[in-house]
């Protein structure tokens, strides 16, 4: 990991219209950087927005308000130019395997696809980089002739992972890689991602429920909590000394490998469900689930600040 910034959320909210003049917050007010090759974590339970914010940073979606900063520069993704050259650096890895490549392609056009929309290369060196990256992600170079459905599906997300790394990005957003996938096979894609993290100098957002993947995988981990992040710090800090509430309960979730200290664990259930981010709760957004909450927990919202050196939190308890 280098200390150049090379991704940054500045105040990015992304709200969803529905019927009846309503809205969806998904994300609300999130701040974040990401070094250029280091792997920040973004952990919290399905519907926090952590999928959301993963696609407003690498421009599938549109920020509501704020602003996308890559390399220094405002990335502009109303400009069709912008966004198709942003593209090129960032990519996405889905976490369905099984739907998320076309399955009336063979795994060759699939993987070549991006290429061919960015000019890269002639038809014969793309399907030379097609053998190129199927040996990268430990497939058979013989496999660019078949099809999606002829693979399990720790190969698909390999041929997932080869068709993100094809236009050579910089940046590639991890969304929940390996939730659909058997546990045998969960640690194998996450080896290699690492691999090809050190090999190439890639950056990665990697998002995940399951936290024992992100504190083996990440640098930095942020928490969300309905749209909003409620602490970040690094891998080793947060696991070592956690702060909100709500990632103690994420934490206590874990399972220890240790049979006796696990049966020994106290476990902080979270009551009750995620508020809709339709009609969030006033003040905190955790105090209706929150053990701790207070009458000034319901009143004002709590801001994120840095609580201790490069770790940040957002609870008015946390002094
Ligand atoms: Fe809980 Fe209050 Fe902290 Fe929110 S601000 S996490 S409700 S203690």
């Amino acid at each position: 990991m280098t200390n150049e910034i090379l991704v940054q959320a500045d105040h990015i909210c992304k709200y969803f219209k529905l019927g009846g003049g309503r809205m969806l917050h998904a994300v609300e007010d999130v701040n974040l950087t990401i070094h250029r090759g280091e792997t920040l974590g973004l952990v919290g339970e399905s519907g926090c927005g952590k999928s959301t914010l993963g696609r407003t940073m690498m421009g599938i979606y549109t920020p509501t308000k704020g602003r996308l900063i890559y390399g220094g520069k405002e990335v502009d993704l109303t400009s069709k130019k912008q966004r198709f050259d942003f593209a090129k650096k960032a990519q996405i890895i889905f976490q369905d395997p099984y739907a998320s490549l076309d399955p009336r392609m063979t795994v060759g056009s699939i993987i070549a696809e991006g290429m061919e929309i960015h000019g890269m290369y002639d038809a014969a060196k793309r399907q030379e980089r097609v053998a190129e990256l199927l040996d990268i992600v430990g497939l058979n170079r013989e496999h660019a002739n078949r099809f999606p459905h002829e693979f399990s599906g720790g190969q698909r997300q390999r041929i997932g992972i080869a068709r993100a790394l094809a236009i050579e990005p910089e940046f590639i957003v991890c969304d929940e890689p390996i939730s659909a996938l058997d546990v045998s096979i969960q640690a194998q894609v996450i080896n290699l991602l690492h691999e090809l993290q050190v090999k190439m100098g890639l950056t990665y957002l990697f998002i995940a429920h399951d936290l024992n993947i992100v504190k083996y995988i990440s640098d930095r981990i942020a928490v969300m909590y309905l749209g909003s992040v409620v602490e970040l710090a690094t891998s080793d800090e947060l696991y070592a000394n956690t702060l909100h509430p709500y990632s103690r309960a994420l934490l206590s979730a874990v399972p220890i490998p240790d049979p006796e200290k696990e049966a020994e664990k106290k476990r902080q259930i979270i009551e009750g469900d995620v508020p809709s981010p339709i009609n969030k709760p006033k003040g905190c957004a955790f105090s209706s689930r929150c053990p701790l909450a207070c009458d000034a927990c319901r009143q004002s919202a709590p801001q994120l600040r840095e609580a201790a050196p490069g770790h940040f939190v957002a609870c008015h308890l946390v002094k």
